[in-house]
């Protein structure tokens, strides 16, 4: 079972490890099989595909767009604009996806049809990687996205997530772990203190 709590799709697929400062720890995406499970819980309506059949390059890829769209992410969730270095490459992932997509007419029978970007179950990425790649690419070009967007201030963890409380005061990934340690380290130091 993975976790959901970035409130977007590119959060939680980069959330799929922790990071103790440059250090990445805890990478739940061990193998095809678990990023199958990860993009079947995530609602991915490719992930079939990629669970009956991963191409041999599929964890490599992986692995480098969570990568990219850390070093892309972490610097926007503290106002900074991202190096370049990680610029250039999250674009090169932007383009790759961007060739593998189609354009498909999608119709409700109440509205008007549209069109929806749909990738084959042979792309590089199943579809999967794409999805979330494209939604990163949402993701940046939103003001109001990015304005909320958060790293957890946790110890070893990194995740980001979208603040949607009420107060914009949210710290933590989320309150029975990340919060919960921090709550119980300063409960242990005001014992100290008095
Ligand atoms: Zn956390």
């Amino acid at each position: 079972m993975f976790t959901f709590v970035g409130g977007a799709l590119c959060l939680d697929f980069v959330n799929t490890s922790s990071w103790n400062g440059d250090a990445e720890i805890n990478d739940r995406l061990t193998d095809a099989g678990a990023l199958a499970t990860w993009a079947r819980e995530a609602k991915i309506p490719e992930a079939r595909a990629l669970a009956a059949s991963p191409p041999a390059s599929l964890m490599n890829d992986t692995k480098r767009l969570r990568l990219v769209l850390r070093r892309v992410l972490v610097p926007l969730a503290h106002g900074q604009e991202p190096p370049e270095p990680a610029l250039r490459a999250f674009e090169r992932e932007a383009k790759r996806t961007l060739s593998a997509a189609q354009l498909s007419p999608r119709s409700a029978s109440s509205t008007k049809p549209r069109l929806a970007l749909v990738w084959p179950e042979d792309a590089a990425g199943c579809g999967v990687l794409e999805r979330v790649t494209w939604s990163a690419l949402a993701f940046v070009r939103s003001r109001r996205r990015l304005h909320a967007l958060r790293e957890c201030e946790g110890d070893a963890c990194g995740w980001l997530f979208v603040d949607t409380s009420r107060n914009h005061l949210r710290r933590w990934c989320e309150m029975r772990t990340c919060g919960g340690a921090a709550k119980a380290r300063a409960f242990r130091a005001r014992q100290r203190g008095a």
